[in-house]
């Protein structure tokens, strides 16, 4: 039996985990910077065996998570009009929030100017993948097979097979009882792995933090100090100020507890840089801690994780500026706002996984004739910036969520503003 009184609570363990990963990173970086035994053992050794099966378990909740609680939440809208309506105001806010953090980011980078003085290097690289038309984003949505789509996890996809599913189970009414009651159960099942996943991320997340920061060359970092901190800055802002605006605006909800509650999801964000690997984590924290219903939960947090990122959008705000000041480049107004544009849209399809803001940067650089190869001037200093910003990703998730819910009538109060809510339920001490 555990004393309540005198335990941590599973948030400040994370939080422990993370700066007691931090601190034992630079620790190691700077007494044993070449020794072989501490890479061999520990770094890359248990560090890195722990930090990837900590990954590599979250992901594998994402797919049967994401299936079975959409089905869910889909077979128990009885009236199809409520499902587009709910889908439209879904896409319109996200993309909204996007423009919204991308246009922050130009106006703070061209007030800042971060590439002016910045020597250009005629070794910059970086190879652009070829991006898909918007035809053939259109037409992937539909998976020819929902099995192939699970097992390359094609969010998207999934999604789209996940309503269909649901939809066909509501329309046979009373015999999909049997079934639904099946997928009842299996939620229950992978929830309640999801939770202790979270039980054991303390240890997950020490081990990401402390081979990382073993590992970072904190030199790159600060030859691009002004870019860096610039967009560190705007992520911080935007995830702090622009998100409690936008949220008391809608809703009324104090973002005060809905920031405090969202710290779990930020720092599984932030140290495995992945939205997608974050929805167990988040699709919890929204429906169990913040009152979201599982209606609306189950259909915006894996939407968001795929086609939200305001904080991807930030950086390639600032990157783009940043970029064009260097290459000595004049953008005008129109061509911000093709900046706006393209990469708010670019967000759409590109699933949410580490790095993968900079591959959708090169279609922004190229739509406003910038060099693409400006890339590789910034790839140094991504790695830290791709956490921050997957954390303010995961952050937009939840808010746009919260919007939705309470809109609809999907929202209970009193859980969201109940300080403990779900607590007890998350704490796997408390229920062996
Ligand atoms: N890592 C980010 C995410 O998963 C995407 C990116 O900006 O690279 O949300």
């Amino acid at each position: 039996m555990s004393d309540n009184n005198n335990k941590l609570s599973l948030t400040t363990r994370i939080v422990i985990g993370m700066f007691s990963g931090i601190a034992v990173g630079f620790l190691l970086k700077f007494l044993f910077p070449e020794s072989v035994l501490v890479e061999g053992y520990l770094t890359k050794g248990l560090f890195h065996v722990v930090g990837q099966i900590f990954i590599s378990s979250l992901q594998m909740l994402v797919v049967p998570l994401v299936f079975v609680s959409l089905v869910l939440g889909t077979c128990s809208i009885s009236d199809p009009s409520t499902l587009g309506r709910l889908g439209g105001k879904t896409v319109v806010l996200y993309m909204i929030t996007t423009a919204i953090a991308i246009s922050f980011a130009i106006f703070a980078a061209v007030l800042i100017q971060p590439g002016s003085g910045v020597e250009l290097q005629s070794d910059a690289t970086f190879e652009a993948s070829q991006a898909p038309s918007l035809a053939q984003v259109i037409i992937d949505l539909f998976p020819k097979n929902p099995f192939s789509a699970m097992a390359n996890g094609n969010m998207l996809q999934i999604i789209v097979f996940a309503l269909l599913f649901g939809i066909s189970m509501a329309l046979i009414g009373k015999s999909s009882d049997r079934l639904k009651g099946f997928f009842e159960d299996f939620n229950e099942v992978i929830m309640k792995l999801v939770v202790i996943l979270m039980n054991l991320a303390p240890y997950g997340v020490f081990a990401l933090m402390a081979k990382l920061f073993s590992e970072t060359q904190f030199e790159t970092i600060f030859s691009l100090g002004k870019y860096f901190l610039l967009v560190f800055s705007v992520l911080i802002l935007h995830g702090v100020i622009t998100y409690s605006l936008i949220l008391k605006g809608f809703t009324g909800l104090n973002p005060w507890i809905f920031l405090k509650k969202m710290r779990e999801v930020q720092i599984f964000g932030f140290t495995i840089s992945s939205s997608n690997a974050t929805i167990p984590v988040t699709l919890e924290t929204v429906t169990k801690r913040l009152g979201v219903s599982n209606k609306v939960g189950s259909f915006t947090v894996p939407l968001g994780a795929t086609i939200n990122m305001d904080g991807t959008a930030i950086m390639q705000g600032v990157a783009t500026v940043f970029i064009a000041q260097v290459y000595l480049v004049d953008l005008s107004i129109a061509d911000y706002a093709m900046v706006v544009l393209t990469a708010t849209l670019a967000s759409i399809g590109t699933a949410g996984v580490p790095g993968v803001g900079l591959i959708m940067l090169a279609m922004v650089l190229g739509q406003v004739g910038l060099p693409v190869e400006g890339i590789g001037l910034i790839i140094g200093v991504d790695r830290l910036l791709d956490m921050t910003r997957t954390s303010v990703n995961v952050t937009g998730d939840a808010m746009v969520s919260l919007i939705v819910a309470k809109s609809e009538g999907e929202l209970d109060k009193d859980v969201f503003n109940d300080q403990n809510a779900d607590l007890k339920e998350r704490d796997i001490s408390e229920q062996l």
